[in-house]
Formats: C-alpha cells, structure tokens, sequence
C-alpha cells in the first residue's frame, strides 16, 4: 500500500464506538488505563522477544511509556518503545474486536445494563479512547528489521484510515485530540492523579514529560513486613479489575528448595462481571521479573482455579518456552509450595473469620469438593476445609471433624442422606430415627456429593453410610420403646398384607418390594435401596445430567402406626373399588421421590393433587 486507504470497522467495532463515544461517563480516566496496559503489553512481549533474538530494531531503546501533551492544542499522546505493529497488524487489531472484554461489555449492555454502571470493570480496550477523543491518531512501527512504520487515524466514525508514515524508532505512538470536555487530560497533575491510581504496578516506567510517576515495584519482591494491607488491596485491584476486596492474599517468599516471589489472592466472587471466560485462569508468571506467561495454568492444580495473582522465579531459565514451563522441574517444586500455602491459608481463615470463610465456602466450595473427589494426593489438604448442613446444624456449616467430635456414644458410622435441597431433606422420613435418637446426619445436597462420597469411602476410620441403606443396623430396644405406646394402634398381620398388595399393585415395576419399617415413626413412608452398592449415590448425578433418566426400583417401606397408612388400609378392607386409593399411592410414591432429589419431573403431580384436593373438600 503506497497511499492512503480508506477502510470500514467491523459491525461490534462501530457499536461499541457508539456506545462510548456517547455515554455521560464520569470515569472515563480509564481510558488511560486501557492505553498504558496496552504499551505495557507491548514491552513485555519485545522484552520476551529480545531474549533470544537480538535482531529488533532498536535492541537498545529504553522499555518505558512516555505520555505527553499540549495544553493549547488540546492534544495527548502517549508513546511506548514495544513491539510495535506491521500493516496487517494494525488493520487487524484496530479494525475488529478480538478482544474478548470488548464483547462481554456489548453483552451486557444487551441485557440492559447501563455503561456507566460497567465500563470501568471492563477492559474495553483501544477503543475506550473515543470517549475523550475528538479523533486519534496511531503511528507503529515493528521491531522487525525490515518492517516500515504506519498511521492509522480515525474519528471514532465508522471508517479509519491507514497510511505508510514516517518514523525511525520502534514502537508505537497514540495520538489523541482530546475533545472539547476533555481538555482536562491535558494537564500534568491530572495524569500523574490517573496513573497512579490505575497503573502504579506497571512494571516500566511510565513518564508524564520527563518524571517517572508510576511506582513500578514488584511488589511481590518486597518482603510481606513491608507492604501494607492497602498496597495488597490496590495491586489486587490493578490485577484483576475486580473493585470488590479479595477474600485473603499469601506472600509467599522463599529460596529453598526453589526461589519464589508470589502473592495470590482469593476473589470474593466466582462471577466478576468482566473480561474473563471461564477458562480463563491461571497466574501471571514472571521469571527473573519479566513476564514469561500471562495466565499460566500449572502452577496450582485445577481445583484452585479460582485463585488470582503472580509468581516469579529466579530458578526458571529466561529463555524457558511457553511449552517447556509444563515439564519443568522448579514449576513442579514451586506448584507444590503455592498449594500447601493456599491450602493453608483457607484453612487458617475457618478458624480465624468463620463468616468471611462461609463467603468462600458458598462460591468455592464446588471446586474444593472437585479436588477431594478427583485429586488423591490433595485430599488430606482439604478434607479440612469441608462444609456440611446436617440434620442439627440449623444454618450453620459443620466440618467432618465436628461431626465425628460430636458423634453418640457407641456410634461407629458417619450418617448421611442425599437430597436436593436442604427444606427437602429436613422433611425426609429418613429422619425419623435419627431425629428421635439424636444421631446428627450430613446433608448431601450437589449433585456431585454422591460422586465425592463414594471416593472418599471413610473419614478417620469412620465409614460414611447412607441413612436408605437396606440392611441399616439400628438399636433394637429403641424401635420396641415405640411399639410399646402404640401396639393397640398396630395393624393386625392381614390387614398389612393386604394393603402391601394393593402398592405393589398399584406401583408395579417401580418397586421390588413393600415391606414393614422398623424405623419409621413420624412418617407414613419411604424408599430404601435394594442393595447398599455406590449405584445411588451417583443417581442425583444421573438425574442431573441425562435428559432420559429413570428412578431406580426401590423398596418400600411402609410405617403400620402411622394414621395415614392404616386409614389407607381400612379404606383397601371396606371399599376396594374407592378410586382415591390409587391415587392416594401414586401420590405418596411421588412425595418420597421429590424428597429423595429423585423425582424427574414435579409439576406432572399437579393435576393428581387436584383430585385428592376435590376429594377432600368433598368429605
Ligand atoms: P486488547 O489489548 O485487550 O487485546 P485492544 O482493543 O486494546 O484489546 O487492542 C487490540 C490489539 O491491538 C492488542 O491486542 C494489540 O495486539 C494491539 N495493540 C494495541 N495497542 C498496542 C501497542 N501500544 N503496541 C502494540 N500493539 C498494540
């Protein structure tokens, strides 16, 4: 191309320039920020370049940004000495969105957020410069040797130009004619005010004409006695873009058996309404304090993937490829360290702030659950760090530790039951043992409980057991003091007989057996597994993820002393032919299978509970 050429943006491009360009935002200083952390990506990856290539133009140019203006001609520039684009580049990058933060912001606009509300969490991009430009020049040059420098301008319209340019130096120079509200970013004070609050931890200089203003430390270089909590919360800030505070930071700062400079942090929120999608993880990785990986994925085990921050080593080669970094010896050493101390660290806040604890648990317990369940060498770690409700535990969280601390005398087994919900499981008649003996049950409510407690098998020796199990061993005596207040309100043998025919008549295939329960007292029934194998509790899984699932055969076990179950069988001896008995089974069937978290699909009982309704407005 020898002469100027006119081109269009891409359809998103123009929207969101329509967008920016006319939204009444107050912040829009973060524009800056966007064109910092450009530069500042640029130097890194000139600095990652030049370790095994000295062939770049200018191998010796100083890596800084430099940002200047002119009060009178209401102008801005700012300036790197970075990688700089070639023709292609530059149409590429400044023409389209590639830039996955841009579209989640168009996203969200979609569904009716307002931009003033978001875009500051967003890493918009290039493109946020519209909101105080007039027009916008850019002029780069590639650290190729044989690459020509370029301009490309625009007015925010839906066109942009590109051109062949004059320039020695490698780099890249944005040029901003500020608009007429704008002006103020045309002033010293107020650029150094904008770059330190928003890009203080850049690591090159950041010039306003010829004084550094930036910070620049390495924060996770200094020793963790001399940051400040507020430096933490601010670099934390800078990292992520997430305004809300992080849970909890480790510095961790060591040289045996491997050197290490790194401060993690724990988000609050798992959803940061931003940039990133959600495989979009890992840890910026700095080797000798140049960026070597901006989300290096090795360095904790996929069960912390929700831990932000950054690790730098003096024990990785400078030269070490993207690639090597997996099969390294000191990534290995360094990842075993990071996760003792982030295991550690969660474990030091349970005890020490229960409720900031409980704020983790709710949006991270998933992913601890999935380390216990599928990592082995991590469970002892974090075994310690899980939370159950229980049948005694009210709203609190209860550790496996308090559970077997405050196990019944004589009690061998961990009890637990699987449900869907915790009202669900409260109303169980799985219970009504338990409840009457004081025996404490763990609720199982995710789907991927069943999985966890299956690979888990015990605790301290203590064996988990389902509260369905068929052949459960309960206290004899305590099921006779029962049937002692009641035994004149028992069924006589033939009476249960006949109606344990009528349910099995009734709910056919569904279920392989009716039967007496012995441990049933407040409730009328409930459903027992045929045979004690992992096969259930992985069934809430099934029912979860295949469409086509279908409920196990059971057993059912009936409760002679319960009112309803021997109305039902006086009912079945002196009008057999009443259709409200069918209806009656079918119904109890479907309570126990909605309170098992087994029932496929819930609302299909309506129009029975209808007719059981009419009938009983009717008596
Ligand atoms: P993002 O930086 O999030 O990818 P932007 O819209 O800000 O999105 O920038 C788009 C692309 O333009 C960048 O990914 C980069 O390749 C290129 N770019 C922007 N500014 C510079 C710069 N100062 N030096 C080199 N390349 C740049």
């Amino acid at each position: 191309m020898a002469q100027q050429e006119s081109l269009e943006f891409r359809t998103e491009v123009q929207q969101l320039l329509n967008i920016l360009a006319n939204s009444l935002y107050t912040e829009r200083e973060i524009f800056l920020r966007e064109l910092i952390s450009n530069s500042s990506d640029a130097l890194h990856r000139i600095q990652f370049e030049m370790l095994t290539n000295r062939d770049v133009l200018d191998p010796d140019a100083e890596l800084a940004v430099r940002i200047d203006f002119d009060e009178e001609a209401r102008t801005l520039t700012v300036s790197d000495t970075g990688i700089g684009m070639t023709c292609e580049e530059l149409i590429e990058n400044l023409g389209t969105i590639a830039h996955s933060g841009a579209m989640t912001f168009l996203k969200e606009l979609e569904e009716g957020q307002r931009p003033a509300d978001i875009i500051g969490q967003f890493g918009v991009g290039f493109y946020s410069v519209f909101m105080v430009a007039d027009e916008v020049t850019v002029t780069t040059r590639s650290y190729k040797p044989e690459a020509r420098a370029w301009r490309w301008t625009s007015r925010g319209d839906s066109h942009f130009t590109i051109a062949p340019a004059d320039k020695e130096t490698r780099g890249t120079t944005v040029e901003i004619k500020l608009k007429e509200d704008a002006a103020e970013f045309a002033s010293a004070w107020r650029l150094e005010q904008i770059v330190k609050k928003h890009s203080d931890y850049v690591s090159f200089p950041i010039y306003v004409r010829d004084k550094v203003v930036n910070r620049q430390t390495a924060l996770w270089r200094k020793s963790p006695q001399e940051v400040t909590e507020e430096e933490y919360e601010d670099f934390y800030r800078q990292l992520t873009l997430d305004f809300e505070k992080p849970l909890l930071h480790v510095h961790l700062v060591t040289d045996v058996p491997v050197d290490i400079h790194s401060i993690l942090y724990v988000p609050r929120k798992r959803e940061r309404g931003f940039t990133r999608l959600p495989d979009e993880y890992g840890l910026r990785l700095y080797s000798k304090k140049i960026l070597i990986q901006e989300r290096n994925q090795d360095l904790l085990p996929e069960h912390l993937r929700f831990v932000e921050g950054v690790v730098d080593s003096e024990d990785l080669p400078l030269n070490i490829s993207r690639e090597t970094v997996q099969s390294s010896r000191a990534i290995r050493q360094i990842r075993k360290a990071l996760t003792g101390r982030v295991v550690k660290a969660l474990r030091s806040l349970a005890e020490e702030r229960p409720d900031d604890y409980r704020v983790f648990w709710d949006e991270f317990g998933l992913f601890i659950k999935h380390g216990v369940t599928t990592d082995p060498t991590a469970r002892d770690g974090l075994l310690p760090l899980l939370r159950f409700y229980t049948s005694r535990s009210g709203d609190e969280l209860v550790s496996l530790a308090d559970y077997v601390g405050r196990m019944a005398e004589g009690q061998e087994v961990i009890y637990y039951l699987l449900g869907s919900d915790r009202a669900a499981v409260e109303s169980s008649p799985h219970l009504d043992y338990f409840r009457a003996h004081d025996l404490e049950v763990l609720y199982l409510l995710d789907p991927l409980d069943g999985f966890m407690i299956q690979s888990l098998g015990e605790y301290e020796g203590k064996r988990f057991q389902n509260v369905d199990d068929p052949e459960l061993e309960l206290p004899e005596e305590a099921a006779e003091a029962e049937e002692g207040e009641e035994a004149a309100e028992r069924l006589s043998a033939d009476e249960f007989a006949a109606l344990a025919g009528r349910f099995k008549e009734v709910l056919g295939e569904r279920i392989t057996e009716v039967r007496e329960s012995k441990v049933l007292s407040g409730s009328p029934c409930r459903l027992v597994s045929p045979e004690a194998g992992p096969g259930r509790d992985l069934d809430r899984v099934r029912r979860w993820l295949e469409q086509d699932f279908e409920v196990p055969a059971m057993i059912l076990e009936l409760n002679p002393r319960h009112p309803l179950i021997r109305n039902l069988a006086h009912l079945v001896a002196e009008q057999p032919g009443d259709p409200l008995i069918g209806a009656v089974i079918e119904q109890l069937y479907e309570n126990l299978l909605l309170l098992d978290g087994l029932h496929p699909n819930p609302s299909q009982m309506v129009p029975r509970i209808q007719r059981l309704l009419e009938a009983a407005v009717r008596r």
